[in-house]
């Protein structure tokens, strides 16, 4: 892999973060509705009048133009102060003053170059020194601008090219049919959304191990925090690492030394095959986020936590994530569960 694409995997793992952040958790499980359509607010605003889609939060409008980027077409779907269209940035950060006196800030830059540019009717009188500062650059920015009979083109900001744009991320995102392994796992839980989060990148091979970041060149050694001389990639970080041999016994006493993340999850999943299956799932992985929390412990906090310890964090997150549980499911075989793995002696 080239430098650049693995900066693009960095990027687009980032911004799948916060994607996934602001997309309705409900929507996207019950799959019926296509979130990132939903997140373009342009797209939305068009679609007001005819259809019935849900308006978009304002923080919500914010948050997507903050993470794409656009390729002019048209200039329809694109903001004119909010979007990340112009070399400048976001014009309403690069022209703070101008933009102070804009009267309609929701303008698009279809519709500010068809007028020629702003104009006195689009601003409050009396333009301040520097808002008329702003409006000379602008004026001269806009004459490089060309708009084309094309639709606009919104990608994640930060990846290198278009390649990826920001619809395939989400169609990826949403997938489970071929993707990776334990996806019902992964979703089907009432796991933290930022667990779920967490989960999901570790099924896709994106946990930021410090193998990879060595890799990325982020880092100058990709060891395991615990085990000097062997690098920390996921299987190892999650399952293989000679520390996390007494937490897996007590979470499948007697059970399979599995080699991978997605063959102990699976695992486990079946040796918990007694509860709940939301319960199982959630309990996956609250395994996998407490042996994370345990081993950013050691890297930050130069905290080493034994196998008792790590127990007692599993216990206890799964003893707040059940407050979140359908109140028709029964949690009491996982709490029961939780007990046996603490109390092993
Ligand atoms: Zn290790």
């Amino acid at each position: 892999m080239t430098a650049s694409r693995a900066s693009d995997r960095e990027q687009l793992l980032a911004w799948s973060q916060r994607l996934l952040q602001l997309i309705e958790w409900t929507d996207w499980i019950a799959g019926e509705s296509n979130p990132w359509t939903e997140l373009d607010p342009f797209l939305v605003r068009r679609r007001q009048s005819g259809r019935k889609h849900p308006v978009l939060a304002r923080h919500q409008e914010a948050e997507c133009r903050a993470i794409t980027a656009v390729a002019l077409g048209d200039g329809e779907t694109t903001s004119f102060w909010h979007d990340t269209w112009s070399e400048a940035g976001v014009l309403r950060d690069a022209l703070p003053a101008l933009y102070s006196h804009c009267l309609d800030v929701h303008t698009t830059v279809a519709e500010v170059g068809a007028a020629g540019g702003l104009h006195d009717n689009d601003l409050q009188p009396r333009l301040t020194a520097a808002a008329t500062a702003d409006l000379g650059l602008l004026s001269d920015a806009l004459t490089a601008v060309a708009l084309q009979p094309r639709p606009d083109e919104r990608w994640l900001q930060g990846l290198q090219s278009n390649k990826v744009r920001a619809d395939d991320l989400y169609a990826a995102l949403r997938t489970p049919i071929g993707g990776p392994a334990l996806s019902d796992i992964n979703w089907d839980s009432f796991a933290p959304k930022k667990v779920q989060v967490f989960f999901w990148i570790l099924r896709h091979g994106r946990t930021k191990t410090r193998g990879s970041l060595h890799r990325h060149g982020s880092i100058d050694s990709p060891d395991c925090p615990f085990c000097p001389g062997i690098p920390e990639e996921a299987d190892h970080l999650f399952v293989m690492c000679p520390r996390l041999q007494q937490l897996w016994a007590r979470v499948m006493p007697g059970g399979p030394l599995l080699p991978t993340t997605t063959s102990a999850a699976e695992a486990l999943r079946v040796w918990l095959h007694d509860l709940p299956p939301q319960a199982a799932n959630a309990a996956v992985v609250a395994v996998f986020w407490v042996i994370w929390k345990a081993r950013n412990a050691m890297i930050f906090h130069d905290e080493l936590q034994s196998a008792e310890t790590i127990a007692r964090h599993l216990q206890a997150h799964l003893k707040l994530w059940v407050c979140r549980a359908p109140t028709k499911l029964d949690v009491e075989p996982l709490k029961l569960w939780c007990q046996t793995v603490v109390d092993v002696n």
